[in-house]
């Protein structure tokens, strides 16, 4: 199957005036599977946050990762109103929906810590992620959960509950979005039933949902590797957590082995899940309309472009 098939409709769909928008979404019942997979990846917003979106649409992504800031710094300056409705503009344009679009949050943040000044300013930092969400008009918002430290992961997950529970008043309509986790060292979220914990303590239910990332389920003993794995894992996904709750996934292969722990991102088919787990992803009803992003090293000769190409080329319909 011709694998930028999809990528050259999508980018005529972009530019179509009403009346072929009309007719697209009369079409939308015989859409392909290739139509219903939303693959982008993660990408920069050096030069200006609207940059993200040139990006994807260079690369052929029809969904798209980014962060909302610097990485570095708790302290950062506020979203500059006209980048942000350049942002805006161009996803308009360029035909991106805000729930294909998944922010990530700063890596500083541990909304579980048992420290005094990391935990307050890790709170006012994810309202403050929440609320570019809002400037940029954004739905969804995607976080690693936290880490207990030398807590205890019940007091763990009751502060990240309390964070996002907070982060919710200050801030309306945006989406909490929890990554699950490698489960390295004492981070929580590596398995599905914590994810769960936090889950059952936000009071406001439509508002947090799940991210899964293959490179860290693996890693933390999810075999989407095995024959049937990906249909066995997200069967489990579903037991524990709802599926109604997963609004994206991270696709990543994973250096390390299974169950290793370790939080080491691989490209596509090139470590140690391989390929087939990712045809089978690509191939499951359950993870159509959803972002699915990549977060690979995107080495010379395999980059992003390459990568979208092939995942959608592994699609059966
Ligand atoms: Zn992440
Ligand atoms: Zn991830």
């Amino acid at each position: 199957m011709a694998s930028c098939k999809r990528g050259e409709k999508r980018r005529k769909d972009r530019s179509a005036s009403k009346m072929e928008e009309t007719e697209d979404s009369t079409e939308k019942k015989g859409r392909t599977r290739q139509q219903k997979k939303y693959i982008g990846a993660h990408v920069s917003i050096a030069g200006g946050i609207w940059k993200a979106v040139e990006a994807s649409v260079e690369m052929g992504g029809h969904s798209f990762g980014l962060f909302l800031g610097s990485q570095r710094s708790w302290q950062r300056p506020a979203l500059d109103q006209t980048a942000a409705a350049k942002f805006q503009q161009a996803c308009t344009q360029h035909g991106f929906n805000p729930t294909h679009i998944l922010p990530h949050g700063s890596y500083l943040m541990n909304c579980g810590s048992p420290k005094e000044d990391v935990l307050s300013k890790s709170q006012a930092m994810l309202v403050d992620e929440l609320s570019r969400c809002s400037v940029l008009g954004l739905t969804l918002f995607n976080f690693h959960p936290g880490a207990s430290i030398d807590s205890s992961k019940e007091q763990c997950i009751e502060r990240i509950a309390e964070a996002i529970n907070h982060a919710h008043q200050q801030i309306p309509a945006v989406c909490t979005v929890l990554e699950n986790m490698s489960g390295q060292g004492t981070t929580v979220g590596g398995q599905f039933s914590e994810l769960k914990s936090i889950i059952d303590r936000v009071r406001d239910k439509t508002r947090v949902g799940v991210c899964l990332d293959t490179c860290h389920a693996f890693a933390a003993g999810y075999d989407i590797s095995a024959a049937g794995g990906v249909k066995a894992v997200l069967d489990e996904f579903d037991q524990v957590v709802g599926l109604h709750y997963l609004r994206a996934v991270h696709l990543n292969d994973s250096k390390g082995k299974l169950g290793c722990h370790l939080d080491r991102h691989e490209d596509i088919g090139r470590g140690q899940i391989g390929i087939s787990a990712f045809r089978n992803i690509v191939n499951d009803p359950r993870l159509d309309n959803i972002p699915l992003i990549l977060e690979t090293p995107g080495r010379p000769g395999f980059e992003y472009d390459d990568q979208i190409k092939l995942l959608y080329s592994l699609c059966e319909d």
